[in-house]
């Protein structure tokens, strides 16, 4: 029986996966396509994260699509309202119906010969549970599932873990019963998601611990921006949003290039800012200052102080230490102090998942996309017609996002013109392979090993910086000397007789 053909197949129905159905309804009107997101919900990150305080890191207005305005007044948002957002977008395009939920997409072949995407996905029940396998057919096929493992963020082996009377809690699964108003609560790490929370908690919680092995910078800003504010009273929300980005984005670029240029200056101007907020007895040194430079790893922001806040009113109080190991009662450090616990929660990150753990073949050939380069930050080394989003590290997510569906479609479209089947990146020389993200944090160095390689120059070099990409993809060539193009192969011939001689027989 014949599979169920798209000409797109889009992996993953988050922030990424609807913006790019987006792109597609708008800019290739004739594409079939259909989203498979394995979750019983779209929305990704912002349905799957549930725990106290759940906000974005960067500002909404460089977070929201290009195509449509962030108009809530909060610059930093909640969870719940960007998970409005994004399902605002599906509703509004018609996109809704195109997506099938559960449809936990396993396996992705690909045939030279018919010039298409095998992809196998596990269709699952309510409780996550596979019922049955459904195989579909597409020309492209565009993976938009994230850049963490779904099934369980990373928790590190802490010895003991087992005596501890309390409730251990990782912050990707945090359970809606959670009740810790009143108790002592022990949040142990440094990032985004440990800032966010430890000032929600600290509101109910008798006193909460932010436990971490080494700082992180950590920078205030207003939750309403007054110049974006401004812009909407004084122009239509399309044009007040478009300002406020390019305000935004422009910031955020120097703000970037200064911590790299200048590194000792920036490190000063944010390690100044947290003495504004915490006064000049607070230990600094210890709590706030890191090691490495400012963006050698994300900064954490804040809105307007609250982490400062909890800290100031004795709510929340920042330990920094290493763990020997739980105890019965809390967490016993290398320092021989013990912190005393109801809940610990294990703040501890993310693991990182390469295009959403899909096994990928071509030709029968197993991918191994460790071995394969970049292209554009998008597409990979002698793999036909696969495209996967992955946002900025030093930016929003989405500025990136879009400019990667700003190129598929043009690319699907100039194919379509031309009359080709087959779009394949290919190396043309040599090159020397750079690590994806020159990212120091954690999360990163424990996945990298597994994500393709960036070139030392275009186009498989990944620039990081949104100007650059704006003019590589929106503008840039898309026939260029390394994407090989093919037409469709001719169509299969079943006998290798000639009509002559079956006519003879
Ligand atoms: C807590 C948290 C806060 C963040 N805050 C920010 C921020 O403020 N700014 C910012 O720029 N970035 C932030 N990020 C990064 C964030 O993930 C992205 O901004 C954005 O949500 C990514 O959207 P996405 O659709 O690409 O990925 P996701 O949101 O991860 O969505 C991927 C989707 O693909 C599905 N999927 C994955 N694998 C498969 C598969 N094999 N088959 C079928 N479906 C699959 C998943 O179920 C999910 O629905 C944050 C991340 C986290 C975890």
């Amino acid at each position: 029986m014949a599979l169920e053909h798209f000409d797109v197949l889009i992996v993953g129905g988050g922030l990424s996966g609807i913006g790019a159905a987006h792109h597609l309804v708008n800019k290739c009107p004739g594409k079939t396509f259909a989203v498979l997101e394995g979750r019983a919900a779209t929305g990704g990150t912002w349905d799957l994260f549930r725990y106290p305080g759940i906000r974005s890191d960067s500002d909404m207005y460089t977070m929201g699509y290009a195509f449509k305005p962030w108009t809530n007044p909060k610059a930093i948002a909640d969870g719940p309202s960007i998970l409005s957002y994004v399902r605002e977008t599906a509703r509004e395009a018609g996109i809704d119906k195109h997506i099938r939920l559960n449809h936990w997409v396993k396996r992705a072949s690909w045939s030279s010969e018919s010039a298409r995407w095998t992809v196998e996905a596990e269709l699952r029940d309510a409780h996550g549970e596979r019922i049955d396998t459904v195989k579909l057919t597409c020309n492209f096929l565009m993976m938009c599932s994230g850049y963490y493992r779904y099934a369980a963020g990373y928790t590190p082996d802490f010895a003991g873990r087992e005596n501890f009377r309390g409730t251990v809690v990782h912050p990707q699964h945090w359970p809606e019963d959670l009740d810790y108003a009143g108790k002592r609560v022990v949040v142990i790490g440094s990032g985004a998601t440990a800032v966010t929370l430890i000032p929600e908690m600290a509101k109910t919680a008798a006193n909460v611990v932010m436990l971490q092995r080494s700082p992180t910078y950590v920078v205030s800003m207003p939750a309403e921006d007054k110049l974006a504010a401004w812009f909407r009273r004084k122009f239509s929300p399309r044009t007040a949003y478009g300002l406020t980005r390019w305000k935004n984005v422009i910031m955020g670029m120097i703000f970037f290039r200064l911590s790299r240029k200048r590194p000792e200056r920036i490190k000063r101007m944010i390690l100044n800012g947290v003495r504004a907020a915490l006064g000049p007895d607070y230990d600094i040194a210890t709590h706030f200052t890191p090691s490495y430079n400012p963006w050698d790893q994300r900064l954490c922001l804040v809105p307007d102080e609250d982490l400062f806040k909890a800290i100031r009113d004795k709510r929340a109080e920042v330990v920094t230490d290493t763990i020997e190991r739980f105890t019965e009662g809390g967490i016993l450090l290398s320092s021989g102090k013990e912190l005393e616990a109801d809940v610990i929660v294990s703040a501890t990150g993310l693991a990182l998942e390469v295009l959403g753990g899909v096994d990928f073949a071509v030709d029968g050939k197993t991918v191994d996309f460790s071995r394969t380069f970049n292209y554009r930050g998008m597409m990979f080394s002698d793999v036909p017609n696969l495209a996967s989003t992955f946002g900025y590290t030093n930016a929003s997510w989405t500025l990136k996002a879009d400019l990667t569906c700003d190129y598929v479609c043009r690319l699907l479209n100039t194919m379509e013109r031309r009359r080709y089947a087959i779009a394949t990146p290919r190396v043309k020389g040599d090159m020397e392979a750079v690590p994806f993200l020159d990212f120091s944090s954690g999360y990163v160095q424990r996945g990298i090993g597994k994500f393709p390689k960036q070139g030392s120059r275009a186009p498989w070099k990944l620039y990081q910086n949104y100007a650059l990409d704006i003019l590589s993809l929106r503008y840039g060539r898309i026939e260029d000397d390394e994407m090989e193009f093919k037409r469709a192969p001719s169509p299969v011939r079943v006998s290798t007789r000639t009509p002559e001689a079956i006519a003879a027989e």
